[in-house]
């Protein structure tokens, strides 16, 4: 225990967090195709990259592969928020599975700068984590043309054919400080490094990492609610620490706060990442309000708005049923 007392501890909750336009869409169209066709639903990968939404839907009568050939011919698939490969597309029209792709619109934003430019016949710099399902599934598009960046740490191996015709892209849940710091040791060696057309980072991961800054300058302590294989809440631990944080932690939820974390802290910070469901922040709310933390605060620092429609196919069945 620490010798604060209750008055002197504050929790400040960072506002926007959880919940981004491309996880509701991915979640509720699983929830949907479980209404409509009936269980089980066959899901490639995690929907999105949290395992309390994962186990959820699998109580429901999700199923979740890894790999299309593991789904029975002429079922129903689910294709996850963070996008596929144009060569999954095509095993599974092989096997005859009913696809229903929940990418994120702006993951297939991405996937369609980097048809272009490949088609344009440029090289393609991807900034992103080397195995994440995102990135995959984008150098799927081009491989010939595509070749990863991991970071600045990536930077110094780059090799293309043509200097003059470089571009850059991004996976869209990195940090936007650190892509910044890439993309200007990139351009030291390819100058005329062509920007994409408009921000791969999406608007959903640079709010969150903003909002993560103005709680992190006056906690001592930032909780981040997000499971380990999250890259936009990983990133989320990483910005805290940066912007003045003494500690950050990630947690899958309130289970997972120590107690000596709180030694000391008068005030802790919490937010939590694009796919976490909101009653997970609340049971660490409730869970620092048990030490004396019960003085809460949300701080907004960017309002938000964007919803995304359910994918077509989806649409289009639902249509079918009601009409
Ligand atoms: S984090 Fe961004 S890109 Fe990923 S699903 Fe959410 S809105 Fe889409």
């Amino acid at each position: 225990m620490t010798s604060e007392t209750s008055e002197t501890r504050r929790v400040l909750v960072a506002k926007p967090r959880g919940y981004c336009a491309g996880v509701d869409r991915a979640v509720q169209t699983v929830e949907k195709a479980l209404d409509l066709y009936g269980a089980p639903v066959y899901v490639r990968k995690q929907i999105v990259h949290n395992t309390h939404v994962v186990q959820t839907l699998e109580k429901r009568g999700a199923i979740f592969v890894d790999e299309t050939e593991e789904v029975p011919e002429g079922a129903i698939v689910v294709f996850s928020a963070h996008g596929v490969a144009p060569a999954v597309h095509e095993q599974a029209s092989r096997r005859a599975l009913k696809t229903i792709d929940a990418t994120c619109p702006l993951v297939t934003k991405v996937h369609n700068e980097a048809k272009r430019f490949a088609a344009a016949d440029y090289d393609i710099l991807l900034i992103g984590h080397e195995g994440h399902e995102e990135v995959e599934g984008t150098a799927g598009e081009a491989p010939a043309h595509i070749q990863l960046v991991d970071g600045i740490g990536g930077v110094a191996g780059v090799q293309v054919r043509d200097p003059e015709r470089v571009v850059w892209l991004s996976q869209t849940t990195l940090s936007v400080d650190e892509t910044t710091e890439t993309v200007s040791r990139l351009r030291e060696r390819f100058p005329n490094l062509i920007d994409p057309p408009s921000d791969d980072i999406c608007y959903a991961t640079q709010n969150r990492q903003t909002a993560v800054k103005e709680i992190a300058r006056e906690a001592q302590l930032v909780i981040v609610v997000g499971s380990t294989n999250s890259s936009n809440s990983k990133r989320l631990v990483e910005v805290a620490k940066d912007a003045g944080a003494d500690a950050s932690y990630l947690v899958d939820d309130a289970s997972f706060v120590r107690d000596e974390w709180l030694d000391g802290v008068t005030t802790v910070g919490v937010t939590s990442g694009a796919s976490v469901p909101e009653e997970l922040v609340e049971g660490v709310l409730a869970r620092l309000a048990s030490h004396g933390f019960a003085d809460v605060h949300e701080v907004e620092s960017v309002p938000e708005s964007v919803r995304f429609a359910l994918p077509h196919e989806l649409r289009r069945d639902l249509r079918t049923t009601t009409a």
